[in-house]
């Protein structure tokens, strides 16, 4: 089956990336927003990827035409008419997602192939929603998609293999490195790495048992990494490691609590909110 058609329905932080990428290497893509002005803020991020997909792979005509290929619908049933695949995108609550494949899956084709990019739910938690559970799976993004290239591919226990090799090509062509994962796994296998990896760093700072500069440098030197663990928080920002111990606090996860107040009162209470403030557990 070759797919032509792309519809990305959410066209926020990472839908507005998956369409431009898409739109850059060749599909017809069609984006798709809850209203008009959605769509118009969509069209600035649109605006914005042209210069950075320009400098990236140095050919701005091409990125340009890109932006200049791409169609617009606040229509879901206008928007999916044609699609081979739609790439869901859309926030990541639940209900949301619910009411959206139910949604989409009565105006759909019946050859529309639907991949979801959620980063922390699984598909099983949509399949029933989606009219077609063999043809649903979720393709993974990072953000800032044209350098970190990775796709993560995974069905749930009724997804069609034949349709994950599809959606695998897809990626691929859309110059992507794809990870197949064959079970479901929440937070497919880099953030199912990475989030333990970062709360056993927080647990030893937080137990006085290091400095973080220390338990960066342990891991670089041993492990010939570019960067240790307080690094990465300082590329992903304070409030997201902040947010992520309230909640495993709220779900009574020892000393949780603890490390959430000292992130606070030592970096998001002075401004340090990592490396785009100028100073995190590093200065930049
Ligand atoms: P976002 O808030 O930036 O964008 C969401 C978009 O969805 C907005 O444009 C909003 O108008 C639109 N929307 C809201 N309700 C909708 C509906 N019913 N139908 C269609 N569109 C609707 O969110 P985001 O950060 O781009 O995240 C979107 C998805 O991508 C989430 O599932 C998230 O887990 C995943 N993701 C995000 C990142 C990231 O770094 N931001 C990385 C990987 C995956």
């Amino acid at each position: 089956m070759e797919l032509k058609h792309i519809t990305v329905a959410g066209s926020g932080v990472l839908g507005s990336q998956i369409a431009f990428q898409t739109a850059f290497f060749g599909y017809n893509v069609t984006v798709y927003d809850i209203n008009e002005q959605a769509l118009s803020a969509a069209k600035e991020r649109f605006q914005h990827l042209v210069s950075v997909y320009g400098e990236y792979f140095s050919d701005i005509t091409h990125a340009q035409q890109a932006f200049d290929s791409l169609q617009y619908s606040a229509d879901l049933a206008e928007a999916v008419k044609d699609a081979d695949l739609v790439i869901e995108a859309v926030p990541e609550v639940v209900e949301i997602k619910q009411d959206f494949y139910t949604k989409l899956a009565s105006v759909a084709p019946e050859k529309t192939i639907f991949a979801s990019n959620s980063s922390t739910m699984l598909p099983s938690q949509f399949a029933q929603f989606t009219g077609r559970p063999e043809k649903f799976l979720a393709l993974h993004f990072a953000n800032e998609i044209w350098k970190n290239n990775v796709a993560e591919i995974m069905g749930h226990a009724g997804t069609d293999a034949k349709y994950a090799d599809i959606v695998e090509a897809f990626a691929r062509s859309i110059k992507m490195i794809p990870f197949r994962l064959y079970k479901e796994q929440a937070g497919y296998i880099l953030n199912s790495l990475l989030v333990p990896f970062l709360d056993a760093a927080l647990g030893l700072w937080a137990n006085g048992v290091a400095e973080p500069q220390a338990i960066d440098k342990n891991w670089m030197i041993s492990t010939g990494a570019p960067r240790g663990p307080f690094a990465i928080f300082d590329i992903i920002g304070m409030t997201t490691p902040y947010n992520l111990q309230l909640a495993k606090a709220e779900r009574g996860v020892p000393c949780a609590k603890e490390i959430a107040e000292k992130i606070k009162t030592e970096y998001i209470d002075q401004g340090k909110l990592g490396a785009a403030t100028g100073e995190g557990f590093y200065k930049y």
